[in-house]
């Protein structure tokens, strides 16, 4: 018997308020995996709930808004989060962690092992040493597992090197996460170069939320990735001004082609996304 997965997409509900929240927390089956793709601004920081209450931070954005968001949605006592992954070491990216790693107890940080020489970079070097958190250099084809059910598949990773400013986005680590049935795949900043080094997955690239790469920059999301991976929606973490101008018309063009939905966080606030495992139900602040 197989059960056939079903997306619900809605927008604008966090509007109904708190109550809202937890009539949907209340799930048949008691296992519900929450992941808000927070915003705080021009870059990417994502918060995953699981299940069994372990908390996942990738990224944490250009600036301390991350440290505001994370009051927001994690109560533990002390202050907890289990695993933080760097995709890669850009501003944008590893900024907020700095500030992060020395407020939170961390048990695990995943890094891309790639050295890029930045004063940001380096700061969270010494946070990270500083916080005694296990430090573990991404491989692709490893998995961190939470619980029997819930995975993070690391689908692409660079390997132990150094990086320049020019080439870091190639180094991004790209995961999927994958629970029962349903999976979200986190791009970081992976240009096109990388999407089609990974399509030798073939199948397994299928998701059904896609992390849009790069901000929606015109360097990644071409449509051979895009239909590889099918998402139902697609997420983009951006400043709603920015002087990039991103998300870029053209990428914009290729997800209307592609008939995928998009939820930009400059326009929409935290989004947050919430599945059984089999039905997933979209959430947006504006
Ligand atoms: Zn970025």
């Amino acid at each position: 018997m197989s059960i056939k997965r079903k997306i619900i997409i809605s927008s604008g509900l966090l509007l109904v308020t708190l109550a809202v929240w937890i009539l949907v927390l209340i799930p048949k089956t008691g296992q519900i995996l929450e992941t808000i793709f927070l915003d705080v601004g021009q870059g990417d920081s994502i918060l995953i709930k699981t299940p069994q209450n372990q908390s996942i931070l990738i990224d944490g954005g250009p600036n301390n808004k991350v440290l505001e968001k994370l009051g927001k949605y994690i109560f533990s006592l002390p202050k907890k989060i289990d695993v933080v992954i760097l995709t890669h070491p850009h501003a944008d990216h590893v900024t907020g962690l700095i500030e992060v790693l020395k407020r939170y107890n961390v048990g695990l940080i995943v890094i891309n092992g790639v050295y890029l020489k930045t004063d940001n970079y380096n700061q969270f070097l010494n946070a990270a040493k500083n916080n005694g958190a296990k430090v573990l250099i991404a491989e692709a084809g490893e998995a961190i597992h939470f619980g029997k059910d819930l995975e993070f598949d690391i689908i692409a990773a660079p390997g132990a090197g150094a990086t320049n400013d020019n080439n870091a986005n190639e180094t991004s680590i790209v995961g999927k996460l994958i629970y029962k049935d349903f999976s979200i795949m986190f791009m970081g900043d992976a240009p096109a170069k990388i999407e089609n080094k990974i399509m030798a997955y073939g199948e397994g690239l299928k998701s059904d939320i896609l992390k849009i790469g790069h901000h929606g920059s015109k360097y990644s999301s071409f449509m051979n990735f895009l239909s590889a991976v099918a998402p139902k929606a697609g997420i983009i973490e951006v400043a709603e001004k920015n002087i990039y101008n991103l998300p870029s018309p053209a990428a914009l063009s290729r997800f209307a082609m592609s008939g995928i939905n998009i939820f930009e966080t400059g326009k929409k606030g935290d989004i947050k996304i919430l599945s059984d495992g089999f039905t997933a139900s979209i959430f947006t602040e504006h």
